[in-house]
């Protein structure tokens, strides 16, 4: 592979190549949504990305670490990184300004230590960006082009309405003057012909002229009317299908909002969604003056399961314990997991008393269930911390009283439940 010197690192290069990389994303997208892949997101974005020659190449030339020595100007990079940040800002969605923020924050740290994170972290933005919004945007202009097309049908229709309707307008016209011309003839044989008979046949064969006339333009008229109709029904059909068209729509941008709110390994809900709905349960509390309480169980040991068996097999544990989270809790009972092996549950309705007893009995159903790999019984218990929301209360610090509850649990030996009423003061507090 090339190796690039550090020198060449010169601010302009690492400017067009944090584009390039930003273009390779970006075909990377196009290459996956023409092939239809069904779920596009950052695992097989990053990997097309890692297969591209051009993208090797780079990220192998900024493996190296930059020293003070050969450090490019950081300011200037800075500054190319920050531009680049702030055009991000315009295309992405609220969730992940917060990202961008913090990526802003650290930009000149990051580059500092090692030019790769550098460059990947904005890599990684556009990944996240992708991934939430791609699929959705695909959707939406397939979407629009297919709407374009009915309203092209429609426009089309109508240009074809009006042409009909002249040249209906034209029929009628031409129809009228033909029964005038016919009348002006029959009126100039009565002057002309004195003999009854001739006088009947001159009149019969006009006559016969008229009636066929008007048959013809009943037939035209009958033949138009078809036309319309059946454009109608195909209109209408149209409607129909497009109405079908967005309903699916909808209902796949509600999949993948509700995908953005769920934790991938364990299917609960996540951090972001845990952030909404704590702050609406604390909401509802000093509103309506109801109780809900909130509870963290954290695995116990749960080190030693990943050092002894291997990540595969602690990443089995995180979703064999949501599922007993699940299985043993209410339906009501809002479950997240918040973090590696931290997992909080919202209790509404529930005092501190109720929740204590629910706690312990998660717990035992925790401790007496089996889990166990390759016939080797694994010992999964939880500890876990309570605390009541109180109208005075912020998202913090209700739950800071359920981490020191849960703190006890651990020290005084884990596997056991604690509720911020054994907490005991401030002098327990660690
Ligand atoms: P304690 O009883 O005090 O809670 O001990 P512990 O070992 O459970 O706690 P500690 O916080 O020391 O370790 C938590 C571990 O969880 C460390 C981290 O490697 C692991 N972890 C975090 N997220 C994941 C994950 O998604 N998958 C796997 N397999 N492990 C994870
Ligand atoms: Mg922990
Ligand atoms: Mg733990």
């Amino acid at each position: 592979m090339q190796e690039i010197d550090l020198k060449d690192l010169d601010t302009t290069s690492f400017e067009k190549k944090v584009y390039l990389i930003a273009d390779e994303v970006l075909t990377v997208l196009k290459e996956l949504s023409r092939e239809n892949q069904k779920q596009i997101n950052s695992k097989t974005i990053a990997e097309k990305m890692f297969l591209k020659d051009s993208v090797k190449t780079l990220l192998a030339g900024y493996s190296t670490k930059i020293t003070n020595d050969n450090a490019p100007d950081l300011d200037r990079l800075k500054e190319i990184a920050n531009s680049l940040l702030d055009k991000l800002a315009g295309i992405v969605p609220d969730s992940l300004s917060e990202d961008l923020n913090k990526l802003k924050n650290n930009f000149h740290e990051e580059l500092r230590q090692n030019a790769s994170d550098g460059l990947e972290s904005p890599i990684n933005v556009i990944k996240k960006y992708i991934d939430s919004l791609a699929k959705r945007n695909t959707e939406l202009e397939d979407f629009l082009k297919q709407n374009m097309q009915y309203l092209r049908d429609i426009d089309k229709h109508f240009a074809d309405q009006l042409t009909s309707q002249q040249q209906k307008s034209k029929d009628d016209r031409d129809f009228e003057d033909g029964i005038y011309d016919y009348a002006n003839m029959m009126r100039q044989e009565c002057n002309l012909n004195n003999d009854i008979n001739t006088l009947k046949a001159a009149f019969l064969s006009k006559l016969e002229h008229i009636t066929q006339g008007i048959e013809q333009k009943r037939e035209k008229d009958i033949l138009r009317v078809q036309e319309t109709e059946m454009t109608i029904e195909q209109m209408r059909l149209r409607m129909v299908e497009i109405k079908r068209e967005a309903e699916a729509m909808k209902k796949r941008a509600e999949e993948a909002e509700s995908i953005s709110y769920r934790d991938n390994l364990t299917g609960l809900h996540n951090r972001r969604a845990y952030d909404d709905r704590v702050a609406e349960t604390l909401a509802n509390v000093q509103r309506y003056n109801i109780s809900a309480s909130l509870m963290i169980c954290d695995i116990d040991f749960f080190k030693k399961i990943n050092d002894n068996l291997g990540h595969k097999v602690g990443d089995l544990a995180l979703k064999k314990l949501a599922d007993l989270l699940v299985e043993r809790l209410r339906k009501n009972d809002f479950i997240a997991r918040y973090g590696g092996e931290e997992f909080v549950i919202l209790l509404p309705h529930t005092d501190l008393q109720g929740a204590a007893n629910a706690g312990e009995g998660i717990r035992a159903y925790i401790d007496k269930s089996v889990f166990s790999y390759k016939n080797q019984k694994i010992p999964l218990t939880i500890s876990v911390g309570i605390s009541a929301f109180r109208k005075e209360d912020d998202v913090n610090a209700v739950f800071e009283r359920a981490d020191h509850a849960l703190y006890l649990a651990k020290r005084t030996g884990r596997n056991r439940v604690k509720t911020e009423n054994d907490i005991g003061g401030p002098a327990n507090l660690p």
